[in-house]
């Protein structure tokens, strides 16, 4: 075999550099996180190679049968994790994987509900231009303007308006836990599928620190990329009765040949999700988002989303501040830290210069960040928000974000 070096050293040195990119930044964009190399290990293995369209025992190919091995570790351990009946890892992705469950649970121009794209829903939940928007006929509900939390009492007046088949909880830009409980029961009221999508939050809920939506919905989906630190993809959990119409809408639905490289990257993850350094982590990660809350409210001119945070994230609102989102995310890119500008609700700014930016925890404590870490990192950010910030306190914030940097390397040991 010919080294990649060898073989491409355009590409290579393009995953050079991205590396020296993670190695030498903050990474705080919330959905992101750094898989640990035994998942890069699985992911970029021989099983890249292999065909199996179906599931495993019920193949449309030969040779099948290690890879029938590594999808039923995954199959087995999502269960046990989330302690689930049933669970599908083919999905390529999340949005695939709520396509999956749409597929399953509706009829194409059914009605269901969303939480609003610009209150922090996903684009699959709804968003006219996705085929949730297209091929279904979404009502999104909304968070209240007085404390930006869900208005539960919304999400009930609207579904017995128009009795949707389906509502969907979950989120991309949320910083507080939602009540599945109180979901349920206006599902079951209305005579509705619940179907939570926690692909933001999956971790939390493997380490326990945060209610799991399993006993309460019908249909769980969910990334394996994001709090919960594995390969990029999708998975979908789900009472067994549901797992025909499951299984059939993701292949041959959806999807052709599932990514076995991406499904014994996931069995690993879910393995790793189920040990205590694992929870270990999610705790600082909590930690950390409450130690940024927390200082940034000491800040004039900023506020938070919902006042605070119960979650990895949160949401700066920066409707008072002369600074913009984009502003904002080119000053903390300016400094070393990436984070990505947000609507915040009711936002008053267009979408590509929003009044919010969405700050996240879990890369860096899965990079071994500590409580006195996190205290660092606020302060940089806290600073580095304030308008009247120059050039040279910007070099200087820059030079603490290195230190840091320095302090907690990433992959040591792995060469560019
Ligand atoms: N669902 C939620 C709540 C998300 O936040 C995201 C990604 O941002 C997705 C689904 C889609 O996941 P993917 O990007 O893997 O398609």
């Amino acid at each position: 075999g010919v080294p990649l070096a060898v073989a491409d050293p355009e590409v290579h040195a393009v995953l050079g550099r991205e590396l020296a990119r993670q190695r030498g930044t903050l990474e705080m964009i919330a959905s992101e996180n750094f898989a640990p190399l035994s998942v890069l290990q699985a992911q970029g293995s021989v099983l890249t190679n292999k065909y199996a369209e179906g599931y495993p025992g019920r193949r449309y190919y030969g040779g099948c049968a290690h890879v029938d091995e590594a999808e039923r570790l995954a199959i087995e351990r999502a269960k046990a994790l989330f302690g689930a009946e049933y669970a599908n890892v083919q999905p390529h992705s999340g949005a695939q994987a709520n396509a999956a469950a749409l597929a399953a649970l509706l009829e194409p121009g059914d009605a269901f509900r969303g939480l609003d794209l610009a209150h922090g829903g996903h684009l699959t939940h709804g968003m006219r231009r996705t085929f949730s928007g297209r091929y279904f006929t979404p009502v999104a509900y909304h968070v209240r303007e007085s404390d930006h939390l869900i208005d539960m009492a919304e999400v009930e007046r609207l579904a017995w308006e128009h009795r949707p088949k389906l509502i969907i909880a979950g989120w991309s830009a949320y910083p507080r836990q939602l009540d599945f409980g109180h979901f349920r029961r206006i599902a079951d009221e209305v005579g509705a599928f619940l179907m939570v999508d926690m692909a933001h939050f999956a971790g939390l809920v493997a380490a326990g620190l945060h209610e799991s939506p399993v006993p309460y919905a019908d249909v769980v989906t969910s990334t394996t990329h994001k709090t919960l630190g594995g390969p990029r993809g999708g998975v979908v959990l789900a009472r067994a009765e549901l797992g025909k119409k499951l299984n059939s809408a993701v292949f041959p639905g959806l999807q052709g040949g599932p990514l076995e490289h991406v499904i014994a990257a996931k069995a690993v993850a879910f393995k790793l999700a189920g040990e205590p350094e694992f929870r270990e982590r999610q705790e600082r990660t909590l930690a950390g988002a409450q130690i940024l809350a927390d200082r940034l409210l000491r800040e004039e001119q900023v506020g938070l989303v919902s006042g605070g945070t119960d979650v990895h994230l949160v949401l700066v609102d920066l409707r008072e501040s002369t600074l913009d989102g984009k502003q904002a995310e080119d000053r903390l890119h300016r400094v070393g830290i990436t984070v990505n500008r947000n609507a915040v609700p009711f936002d008053p700014r267009p979408p590509m210069v929003p009044s919010g930016i969405r700050i996240g925890t879990p890369a860096l404590a899965a990079r071994g960040f500590t409580a006195e870490d996190f205290e660092e990192v606020a302060d940089v950010i806290a600073l580095a928000l304030r308008p009247s910030a120059d050039e040279g306190e910007l070099d200087k914030l820059a030079a603490r974000v290195a230190v840091l940097a320095q302090r907690h390397p990433l992959y040591p040991g792995v060469a560019g």
